[in-house]
């Protein structure tokens, strides 16, 4: 059995990724293994940690093109004037000094799975024992005329956090009341669900101080969102939703999504022909999996990459694991959360494996908050465990979204919020 001490050294103060059954029975044996990682956001910075945690022996190589990390959970919050961006910045310094993991910043070019090999930019080959990749998402930009990537800096997205949230957020902030912020929400499954229905609510409570006569405009290619009953009663209370004077309007369009936008004019529009103006766009493309991903043939054609649930270890390549976003973890969500107690299962399946001892039985826990205004949050939680047949399932019972909506309750979850972003940065990157 783990002990209290190990188990608490593992999951955190947060908690996450637990592993239930007896493992590390005896002492792990000494190896001379390299696993190589791609990508040091929540999830591969949290495998590299906790891989050097269980078994210092093993060599680990973190790669990474960008000295430092912007965090995208509390990157909304940046809308309502409450967090800085500076204050969502990472660096790899502790896993270097104090957990001895080999962090090189450059960008994975190409992967050789039968070679076992990995090309730089700078045309450096690594050979890895394991690789663990965890590179994020990518765009899809071909389902929409007039905007791709290189428009971005005039129409952000602002789903990758850093110099397009700054954008967005300057563009809110000069644009004049009475103004339209349009808000393009992606199809299912993309990084963060409750994400795009946040960024609403944050964007809603700068304008109702600042420039009350606005209007947020949710297009959204989905006919249900998370949390939504939740969202509709906080926009109800805060933002007087379903009144002719609502700051934020959601409109369904799942058969009539979004095909065009007119970047100059800032005109959207949609498959029937409807036409949307704004002052303000954020279009956040349907999403894929990270480009290297895509290169390496890791991807099935849903976009993601398929693996074997215990293990992370993709279905396509052996010796290849895929976690955090990129990954097919479903039910569980795309979240820093998900990808987080992903890379502690994946970390102690690839441990025990070079140790030769047996996998374990992961169970995951997620939780995304969402904040209403400042002061006033929701959440939705939920325990997964592997069937049988090695699928990821609900346990039924477990979680749910925030019971109670009193202003006190509320009050409590925008807190938790706060904190659980404290304590997820604090697991992966320290
Ligand atoms: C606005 C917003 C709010 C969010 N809020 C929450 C929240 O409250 N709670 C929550 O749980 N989740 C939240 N999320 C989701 C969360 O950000 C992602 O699910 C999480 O970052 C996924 O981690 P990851 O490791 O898969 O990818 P990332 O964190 O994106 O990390 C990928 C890393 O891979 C690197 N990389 C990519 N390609 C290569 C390559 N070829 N070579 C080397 N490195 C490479 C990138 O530079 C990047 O650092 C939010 C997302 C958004 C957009």
């Amino acid at each position: 059995m783990l002990s209290r001490r190990q188990f608490l050294n593992i999951t955190g103060s947060a908690s996450i990724g637990l592993l239930t059954p007896s493992c590390h029975k005896q002492p792990l044996k000494s190896s001379s293994a390299h696993i190589v990682i791609i990508g040091g956001g929540f999830g591969g910075a949290t495998a590299a940690k906790t891989i050097k945690k269980l078994d210092p022996t093993i060599q680990v190589t973190l790669i990474e093109p960008n000295s430092h990390y912007i965090s995208c959970p509390g990157s909304n919050w940046v809308f309502a004037d409450f967090k800085k961006i500076h204050s969502l910045v990472f660096n790899y310094s502790t896993l270097s000094r104090l957990y001895h993991v080999n962090v090189i910043h450059q960008v994975a070019n190409h992967i050789d799975p039968k070679k076992q090999s990995i090309t730089l930019n700078n045309q450096q080959e690594i050979h890895y024992d394991r690789l663990i990749i965890s590179p994020g998402i990518d765009f899809q930009w071909n389902n929409i005329s007039g905007h791709n990537a290189s428009t971005s800096h005039l129409i952000p997205h602002a789903w990758k956090a850093g110099q397009q949230t700054i954008l967005l957020n300057n563009q809110i902030k000069n644009m004049r009341n009475g103004g339209t912020v349009i808000i393009c929400a992606p199809p299912n499954p993309f990084r963060c669900p409750p994400g795009p229905y946040e960024r609403a609510s944050m964007i809603a409570h700068y304008l109702k101080r600042h420039k009350p006569r606005s209007k947020i405009l949710i297009l959204d290619h989905k006919s249900q969102f998370s949390k939504q009953t939740l969202f509709i009663a906080g926009w109800k209370k805060y933002y007087g939703y379903g009144t002719s004077n609502s700051l934020i309007e959601w409109h369904s369009m799942p058969d009539n999504p979004i095909i065009n936008i007119d970047v100059k004019k800032k005109i959207l529009e949609s498959d029937f022909g409807d036409k949307f103006t704004a002052d303000v766009i954020n279009y956040i493309p349907p999403q894929k999996a990270g480009n290297i991903a895509f290169s390496t043939g890791l991807c099935d054609d849903t976009g993601w990459c398929p693996v074997t649930h215990q293990t992370s270890e993709s279905t396509i390549h052996p010796k290849i694991h895929v976690i955090g976003d990129a990954s097919t973890h479903s039910p569980l969500p795309k979240s820093a959360f998900a990808a987080n107690a992903e890379a502690k299962t994946c970390a102690f399946s690839i441990v025990n494996i070079l140790n030769n001892q047996p996998l374990l039985e992961p169970t995951w826990i997620n939780t995304c908050y969402s904040l209403l205004t400042e002061d006033q949050g929701i959440s939705v939680a939920m325990v997964y465990k592997l069937n049988s047949k090695g699928k990821i399932y609900k346990v039924e019972g477990a979680g749910g979204i925030s019971k109670k909506t009193d202003k006190q309750s509320l009050s409590y979850e925008a807190t938790y919020a706060k904190q659980w972003l404290k304590n997820i940065t604090l697991d992966s990157f320290f």
